[in-house]
């Protein structure tokens, strides 16, 4: 059989621990027998970046920039722990809040359904997507604390003009936080919501806490309206989906009781912790694709989840692990998908679809790792629990 042909390389950005091990399995045995894989390689993972100062994970959002697309592995955020651990020089940022900053991105976070594992919420038969604003708020904020006094928040415009206001007087101790947010970047959010929405041809609603937060979330829910009556409701409308605003008190109410099949649009904590409360309801966090895509069209393809650092230790040891490659796996078929749909392949395209629903059919069919065997539940078939590598042999069958 002929290789299918790439014209535009993929920014491959590797990462580290188990979810880099599995990188290598899936490109060796479900990739590369199929695609004459081209790929421009940046090493993100933690001992590169300190040999590099970091600059590899800067270099890679560059080439994001100029290519449009990037698969990228799980990679470690260091802390005091992993600082010894691999003796680094300096600890360093998030890989993710680098990358997000400088394609100023929205992330959206979709779980993998099959058949046989049902959702903690029986009603979700379809997605509920997550976009999560992936700039300012509390990831921006400056935060102390304070004592008996005057706690107040000045803005002081270019000519010199202040503003002043009280946040509160201290009787005695307590904790102050300011945080902000700009007008270009909640734009950006906002289109690309709708432009995903529009493509996935899903229902959007957006949810913020303006009731209480009447500017500085007002101002959300401001923007999202006047964005959408100007360049949006025509097209919504022909695609025949609706875009909602309301409450976030009242858009948790109607997830739980939807089916799904929804774009949820969220503020960036918000994004934050009600991401990881669906991965769980849909099952597992292994499940749970994500994507970054920047306001001019630059998509980031990756697994949810971290680089599943138990399994590793196990790893190393020599031990067969059973660790569960499917969202890193569908972060490769996003962008084989991506990269098709924009240069024009449809062998790649189709290749990326055959690759999904091979994985889904393994699954199905009741092979799977130990993450989904207790899970799983499907009359006739009994789950069996095999080795990553195993359950890449598997699908590879089935492409
Ligand atoms: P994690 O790697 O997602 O793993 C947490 C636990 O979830 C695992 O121990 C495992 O449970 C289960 N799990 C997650 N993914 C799995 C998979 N594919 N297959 C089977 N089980 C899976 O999160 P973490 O332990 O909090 O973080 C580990 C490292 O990843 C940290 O250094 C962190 O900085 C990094 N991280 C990176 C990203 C990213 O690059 N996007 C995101 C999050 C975390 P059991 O142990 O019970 O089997
Ligand atoms: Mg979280």
């Amino acid at each position: 059989m002929e290789k299918i042909k790439m014209i535009t390389p993929l920014v491959e950005m590797d990462g580290d621990e188990m979810t880099r091990v599995l990188w290598d399995w899936i490109k060796e045995i479900l990739i590369k027998p199929f695609v004459e894989l081209k790929t421009e390689y940046y090493d993100l993972g933690l001992v590169n970046r300190d040999l590099t100062d970091d600059k590899v994970t800067v270099e890679s959002a560059i080439a994001n920039k100029k290519y449009g697309v990037a698969v990228k592995c799980a990679t470690i955020t260091p802390n005091a722990q992993r600082m010894t651990e691999y003796n680094l020089k300096s600890m360093y940022k998030s890989p993710n809040g680098t990358i997000r900053a400088m394609l100023d991105g929205t992330v959206f976070r979709a779980p993998i359904l099959v058949d046989g594992i049902t959702p903690y919420i029986p009603t979700w038969k379809k997605p509920i997507v997550i976009a999560r604003h992936a700039y300012g708020d509390i990831y921006k904020a400056v935060d102390g604390t304070a004592g008996k006094g005057k706690a107040e928040l000045v803005y002081t415009d270019r000519d010199g003009n202040k503003t002043q206001k009280t946040v509160f007087d201290f009787e005695g101790d307590g904790i102050v936080l300011a945080m902000h947010n700009t007008d270009k970047s909640i734009e950006s959010f906002a289109r690309a919501c709708f432009n995903y929405a529009l493509d996935m041809k899903l229902p959007l609603w957006f949810s913020t806490k303006d009731t209480i937060s009447k500017v500085y979330d007002g101002k959300f829910k401001e923007i999202f309206a006047r964005i959408y009556e100007n360049e949006y409701k025509e097209k919504f409308e022909s695609a025949n989906i609706e875009y909602m605003y309301t409450l976030i008190d009242d858009v948790v109410a109607r997830i739980v009781r939807s089916e799904g099949g929804i774009v949820w649009a969220c503020k960036n904590y918000d994004g934050d912790v009600m991401s990881d409360m669906v991965a769980t309801a849909y099952g597992s966090l292994a499940m749970m694709t994500s994507v970054l895509v920047s306001p001019d069209g630059v998509y980031e393809y990756e697994a949810a989840h971290g680089t599943v650092t138990r399994h590793y230790y196990k790893y190393i040891k020599g031990e067969e692990t059973s660790t569960n490659p499917v969202a890193t796996i569908f972060a490769w078929s996003g962008a084989l998908k991506k990269r098709g749909e924009m240069d024009n392949l449809p062998d790649l395209v189709d290749f990326a679809e055959r690759l999904e629903k091979a994985t889904i059919k393994t699954i199905e069919e009741g092979e799977m790792t130990g993450d989904l065997v207790g899970l799983f539940k499907k009359e006739g078939v009994t789950p069996k629990k095999l080795t990553s590598r195993e359950f890449l042999q598997a699908i590879a069958k089935r492409i």
